[in-house]
Formats: structure tokens, sequence, C-alpha cells
């Protein structure tokens, strides 16, 4: 990584701090990633950018906003990004997956709750995370109990709006969902002094689209055995979806689909066939969480899927490009978050349709159903998809974890017992 000290000091980070933690990721990444055999050689431009994570996009982003460009983080697959890139703005998806945060976020925060939202919370206090320190103002959302009283304290650090998510898929609460929309919309334009209109939300709605759809056709490489990608290198750029510049991302996910489909035809993968195909469904996994696709690759495995918020649930649903006019297009907006089967809903029975769907499509032998601990709907959404999936002779095994490595050998342990039941 080049000298970004400066930058980072003008930002107002903690140097020393981030020092320390920054300085175990390169030797981490070069034992999880570099050393994975037979990789795609396109992997290399995602490589660079891990390697830069904290220089050349802050850098970047620095510039967008010396040219009077919003920054906005969120941290949620709700939060609509085109708003603020039809502003002329750039969305962030904050990463929230690492444990160094969260002994500070303990100080103020109660210590039963989710590791996402003391880490969302624990990057600001300890100011290392320069997404943060560069952002106008932060995006929160009424999802869980915890990210919404976390917005509160996060206020007293960093502007934080809030927008209301409705917990149901009515036509009442997709309306309240477009009404919280334009809300959005106003607070961008005022922050921004840009106005959007229909012009640049359709060209923001496109390109968004467009991430969206060549993760899709990533992820359809992954539906043949063998896989022709490991399930870490795909978690990773999808982590980093949610911080590149959209059509940069586009263009080299594109290059690496172009690889991996030619793998495909030549029937080459990064696994023999035979290799017992594994879906992750539950809580996200944000950067650098890798911890579970590395022992399920480790001990055996292929992840094939992840049906989540770092995955799936991501990019399936589009924004209809249909909209003749503004009203039109914010309605779209509304509508693709209702095809978003979060735990947050109630009821949520489309998502025993997601994973079920998924399973086929992707070929699964196994179903692993991340949860993070703490994380109560998610929790207790495993009741109703194990009993689908178990009535599809899916095989199923519940994982609650943390960010931290204190469980990495019970779980391994756990992992190899499923991985070798499924191999009969
Ligand atoms: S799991 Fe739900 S609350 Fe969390 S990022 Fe996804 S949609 Fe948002
Ligand atoms: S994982 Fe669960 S508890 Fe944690 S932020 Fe997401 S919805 Fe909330």
């Amino acid at each position: 990584m080049g000298d970004y000290y400066q930058m980072w000091k003008e930002l107002g980070m903690d140097l020393e701090r981030h020092d320390e933690f920054l300085a175990p990721v390169p030797g981490l990444y070069e034992d999880l990633f570099i050393n994975q055999k037979n990789r795609p050689r396109a992997m290399e431009y995602f490589d660079f950018v891990v390697s830069e994570i904290h220089g050349l996009r802050v850098e970047e982003l620095v510039n967008e906003k010396k040219n009077g460009n919003l920054v906005v983080s969120s941290f949620c697959v709700f939060v609509p990004e085109e708003l603020i890139i039809a502003a002329g703005g750039s969305s962030i998806g904050l990463c929230a997956g690492a444990q160094f945060p969260i002994p500070a976020a303990e100080k103020v925060l109660p210590r039963d709750l989710c590791p996402l939202v003391k880490a969302s919370v624990g990057f600001k206090l300890e100011k290392i995370c320069p997404y943060f320190e560069v952002s106008d103002f932060v995006v929160g959302e009424t999802t869980c109990d915890g990210k919404k009283k976390a917005w509160e304290l996060l206020n007293e650090y960093i502007p934080t709006y809030v927008m209301e998510l409705p917990q149901q898929k009515t036509k009442a609460s997709q309306k309240l969902w477009e009404a919280e929309i334009k809300r959005f919309k106003e607070y961008i334009e005022n922050k921004s002094g840009r106005t959007i209109d229909s012009e640049n939300l359709a060209a923001a709605i496109e390109l968004i689209n467009k991430k969206r759809s060549v993760l899709q056709r990533l992820y359809n490489t992954r539906k043949v055995d063998p896989a022709p990608i490991s399930g870490k290198d795909v978690l990773l750029i999808t982590q980093l979806a949610f911080f590149d510049k959209p059509e940069r991302f586009i263009e080299k996910v594109t290059t690496l689909c172009e690889e991996l489909e030619q793998r495909v035809k030549e029937g080459k993968g990064v696994v023999s066939k035979g290799t017992p195909r594994i879906m992750i469904t539950g809580t996200p996994m944000p950067l650098p969480h890798w911890k579970i696709h590395h022992l399920i690759e480790t001990s055996g495995g292929i992840v094939v899927c992840e049906e989540s918020c770092t995955g799936t649930r991501y990019f399936e649903q589009q924004v209809p490009e249909e909209g003749r006019n503004l009203d039109e297009q914010l309605a779209s907006l509304a509508q693709r978050a209702m095809g978003i089967n979060c735990a947050c809903f109630t009821p949520n029975n489309e998502r025993i349709d997601d994973v079920l769907r998924l399973a086929k499509e992707y070929q699964v032998d196994g179903v692993i159903y991340y949860n993070l601990q703490f994380c109560q709907t998610y929790n207790m959404e495993y009741r109703k998809i194990s009993k689908a999936l178990k009535a599809e002779g899916i095989p199923v095994i519940q994982i609650e974890s943390d960010y931290s490595d204190s469980d990495t050998g019970q779980l391994k342990t756990r992992i190899q017992a499923f991985l070798e039941m499924l191999q009969g």
C-alpha cells in the first residue's frame, strides 16, 4: 500500500490504533486467499483492492468530496444507493465484520448484542475506519432492535439519518417505504444541493442494476460441478461490491466472469467434481469476516451459494427500469425492497422459498445455517427453514458464531463431521 499517513491524519484517524488494526491483514490475506490453489487470474484486481483497502479508494472519495460530491455510508441492503448516486455522490456499505473494535464498543453498548452492531459502532469510536471518517453522514434503518438503538448512539459521533423500514410486506408497507424513500431523496438533495430528477435517477438505477446483474452472472458460474471459483473469493467480491466504484467493479467482475465461463466450458474447477457443495444461509458476513467459508473450504467442502445480504439478497432483486417519471421510479425503488426477504419481516415465508429454490439451482448437497451471535430474528427463522429443508431431504446444520477466533476448533470439528456425513 502507498503512503497515506497524511490523508489518514487529515481525516482525524487514530494512527496508532489503525496501524495495530491493519498489521495482521497482509499475513491473514496471504494465508486465506493467495495460498488457495488454482485461483482465477482475474482475482488479481480484487487482491489489489484489498491491498489498498484503506488507501486508493479512500483517496478517490476524498477527491470526490473536494469536488463537492457527497460520500454516504450505510449498513443495509435496503438503503437505496441509487438516490445517492443520482445526486452525484458515492455510496459505501460500511463493513462491520471485525473483532478488533468490539471491546471499545462494549464500553458503551451491552455485551449481549450482535457483533455486527457492536463492530459498526466500535469502528467509529476507535477512529480506525477511513470510510467512516470520510463520510458526510451515515444512513441507518429500523431493521432489528440492536441497529435501531445503535443509531441513536452513533448520531453522537457522526450525523446518522434513519430510514423507517416497515416490518411486513403488505401494500401499506410498500407505501410507507415509498414515503421514506421520498423523504430520503429530499434529505440528499438538501445535503448535496443537487436535484434528483428522472434522468439522473434513471442512469443511477441502470448502473446499480448492472452491478447486480454482473454479480448474478458471477454466481451463475457456481451452479456447475465442479465450481470454477472458491466460495471465499466470491464472498470477498460481494463484500467489495459495497465499496468499489460501480463502473470499475462491473468491468472487473465481467472480466472474471469471462474467465470463469471458459473454465466451466472446459470442466475446470477449483476443486474436484463431487466435492460436497454447501450453501450458507443466514446473517450477513461483512468484510473481513471470512471465518466460516475458510473453515468449510479447508475441511473438504466448497461454498457455492450464500443466501444472505453478502450474497443473493444483495443482487437478486432488480429495480424495475420502466418508470416513466420520478414518482414511478421512486415507487420502483420501494418495490425492490419488498422482495428482499430479510428476517426482520414478519411473516417472511418467501425466504423459505428462496432457500429451497437456491438449493436446487446451485445443486447443493447441504446447507449451513449461519447465525451471528445474539441475532434473534435469524435465529428464530431457523426452525421454519430447517423444517422445509429436511422435508426436501436436504441436510442442514446451524452454526452460531461471532468474529473472534475462540470457537474455531469447535466449529471445524462440527463442519468436518457435517461434510463427512454428506459424503456418506
Ligand atoms: S440482514 Fe436484514 S438488516 Fe441486515 S443487512 Fe440484510 S436486509 Fe439489512
Ligand atoms: S445480524 Fe441480526 S442482529 Fe445483527 S444487525 Fe443484522 S439483523 Fe441485526
